[in-house]
């Protein structure tokens, strides 16, 4: 039987897209197509980095939820383990922390691990890599966004990666050495990304299913599982010291026992989209020896988009800081591992972008046709979501972008469009400010009351009476629709009068109905005109009808005597013959 395709791991929930660019405008990479009016997502392009779901004011932007693919593994029998991402010290309350562990179990879960034990490996195997290989720099991260980042945009820097898996990876291993083989792993995190990290090769097999913490709610909340009904339990795992602080920026050089002050310049921590392409810019022209630890959301994964946004980022981050500390004592410090267990592969990938096949005369020709073939013309004021007109434009040519995204385009276009319908219109069209003084009037207003522009800024009763615009200025109604007759200029009109109350202006249209007044007239007098001729017809046919009745009668008074005498003469006949 066919597989139903899974849907992609971002994706655009189109009924609700409003069409304002600001997804586009946040994506680190562009992964947007705008197609009629909606952003879809670019899968190939795509990194999993969830900027855009949290950017989207519409909530249009979503992620694939995996609640079934859960479900079924629990329900098929297997034995479920969950591997429980640090940052759940910033999502849950206290007291909710120490009920979460039976809550999972309630759905079926009969492991709760916590990924802090593959987090506090990677930390050791990082620092061991980076002191063995001095030449720099390396990159050590936990952020699947920011590799995938790299494969797709930054391949250069493949080399620099350190060869390992995420902590979720790891623990996943871990838990799989320790409860069999044959255990699935559902990781439940912050991370929208790590979806993305099930089909990498290295991962695949070793995590089943990776839910958010926001799915984790959804799912309890489906099967009526109330964390204050839930008794208190402890994991299954006792927490690492400092692993806990691996949703932080800098949680992995922590972690890995190395010197962090935060001023130490081989050791450089990075959140947030600008922050790692500016570190990684600087790295490419001038690779220093480092350990850069960087990650894809402002202020680590505390802030990571499967994250309910309710809380603050401060609240989040103490309380990850305070858990950190509550729990040391009761914390382990485990073995070191066999690093071969985690080494992972990393190499560039094809994100589809290809900029370089888009030809200058194209990108020329699609500037044209938003009018900006002059350089003073580009604005590059990002409005499109694109950073400049010439990169909007090799995003038109790449099938990305549409040219009517160009906002001051459009506007220019528009303008153009109202000042010649202002122009051509046939009806007159009067602008006032709030004392009344002339501010336009189109040419059909001019003809009308035969003035020019030279009046401009006189006050209105230089023209006409000034009565109904005084109506709309003491608010006594918003627009009116009257018709007036100006004898001066033998026009009558019919007049359209309205109130723009942010601009304080008043907006007057008129109609001439003049003409269509004096044809009136002239069709009324011809009705009346024809009614009476009709009357004179009538009366005439009345006549007439009397006339030829009156003969009518006579002529049929004498052929009743004809016919009288006639039978008389056939009765005496036939009486004669017998
Ligand atoms: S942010 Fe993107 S998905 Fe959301 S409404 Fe705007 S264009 Fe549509
Ligand atoms: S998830 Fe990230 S890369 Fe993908 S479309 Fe959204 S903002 Fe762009
Ligand atoms: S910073 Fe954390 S939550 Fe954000 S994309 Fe990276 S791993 Fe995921």
């Amino acid at each position: 039987m066919l597989e139903t395709p899974r849907p992609q791991i971002v994706f655009t929930l189109t009924a609700r897209c409003r069409d304002c660019y600001r997804c586009l405008r946040a994506c680190p990479v562009k992964a947007i197509r705008m197609q009629n009016g909606q952003a879809y997502v670019d899968e190939k392009r795509c990194i999993a980095c969830g900027t855009c779901i949290r950017e989207c004011p519409q909530q249009a932007k979503t992620f694939r939820n995996d609640i079934d693919v859960a479900r079924r593994l629990i329900d098929d029998g297997h034995f479920v383990a969950a591997s429980i991402a640090p940052s759940f010290a910033a999502v849950f309350n206290r007291w909710q922390r120490s009920r979460l562990p039976s809550a999972l179990r309630a759905l079926g879960i009969r492991y709760v691990g916590q990924t802090s034990h593959g987090a506090y490996q990677i930390s050791l195997e990082s620092r061991r890599i980076a002191e063995e290989n001095p030449a720099g720099p390396h990159i050590a991260t936990a952020c699947p966004a920011l590799i995938n980042y790299i494969e797709k945009y930054r391949p250069q820097l493949v080399g620099n990666l350190l060869p390992l898996l995420s902590p979720m990876a790891a623990h996943a291993r871990l838990l799989k050495e320790k409860l069999g083989k044959e255990t699935k792993v559902i990781f439940i995190g912050p991370c929208v990304a790590k979806k993305s990290e099930l089909t990498r090769p290295d991962v695949a097999g070793l995590v089943d299913c990776v839910l958010t913490f926001k799915e984790l709610n959804a799912w309890l909340l489906q099967k009526g599982i109330d964390l204050s009904m839930c008794e208190e339990s402890n994991f299954d795992e006792k927490p690492v010291h400092q692993a806990q602080l691996y949703p932080l920026p800098g949680g992995l050089i922590k972690t890995a026992g190395l010197d962090d002050d935060g001023l130490n310049l081989k050791l450089l921590r990075v959140d947030s989209i600008q922050g790692v392409r500016e570190l990684l810019t600087g790295i490419e022209e001038n690779p220093e020896q480092a350990i850069i630890e960087p990650l894809f959301c402002s202020q680590g994964c505390i802030n990571g988009p499967g994250v309910d946004p309710g809380k603050n980022l401060f609240d989040r981050r103490r309380d990850i800081i305070e858990y950190n500390e509550e729990t040391r004592a009761a914390s382990v410090t485990p073995e070191p591992a066999d690093g071969r267990l985690f080494t992972a592969t990393f190499v560039g990938a094809d994100s589809g972008s290809s900029p370089g096949s888009v030809t200058e005369e194209q990108i020329l020709k699609i500037l044209a046709q938003t009018g900006k073939q002059d350089p003073e013309q580009q604005l590059n004021c990002g409005a499109c979501g694109y950073d400049s007109c010439r990169e909007k434009a090799i995003a038109v040519a790449l099938g990305m972008a549409e040219p009517e995204m160009c906002i001051p385009y459009m506007r220019r276009l528009a303008e153009r469009r109202t000042d010649q319908i202002f122009s051509t219109t046939p009806n007159g069209v009067l602008l006032l400010d709030d004392e009344l003084n002339i501010l336009g009037m189109n040419p059909a207003f001019k003809k009308f009351f035969s003035c020019s522009d030279v009046i401009l800024g006189r006050h209105i009763s230089y023209l006409m009476d000034p009565a109904p615009f005084e109506k709309l200025i003491s608010g006594v109604t918003e627009n009116l629709d009257i018709t007036v007759l100006h004898r001066p200029y033998n026009l009558l009109c019919r007049e359209l009068l309205y109130m723009l109350k942010e601009e304080k202006q008043i907006v007057g249209i008129f109609i001439n109905i003049t003409s269509q007044q004096e044809h009136e007239k002239k069709l009324r007098e011809i009705r009346s005109q024809t009614v009476e001729q009709a009357n004179e017809l009538l009366e005439h046919q009345i006549k007439m009808a009397q006339n030829i009745a009156q003969f009518l009668g006579e002529s049929t008074a004498r052929g009743e005597e004809l016919v009288r005498k006639l039978m008389s003469l056939s009765e005496s006949d036939e009486s004669n013959t017998r």
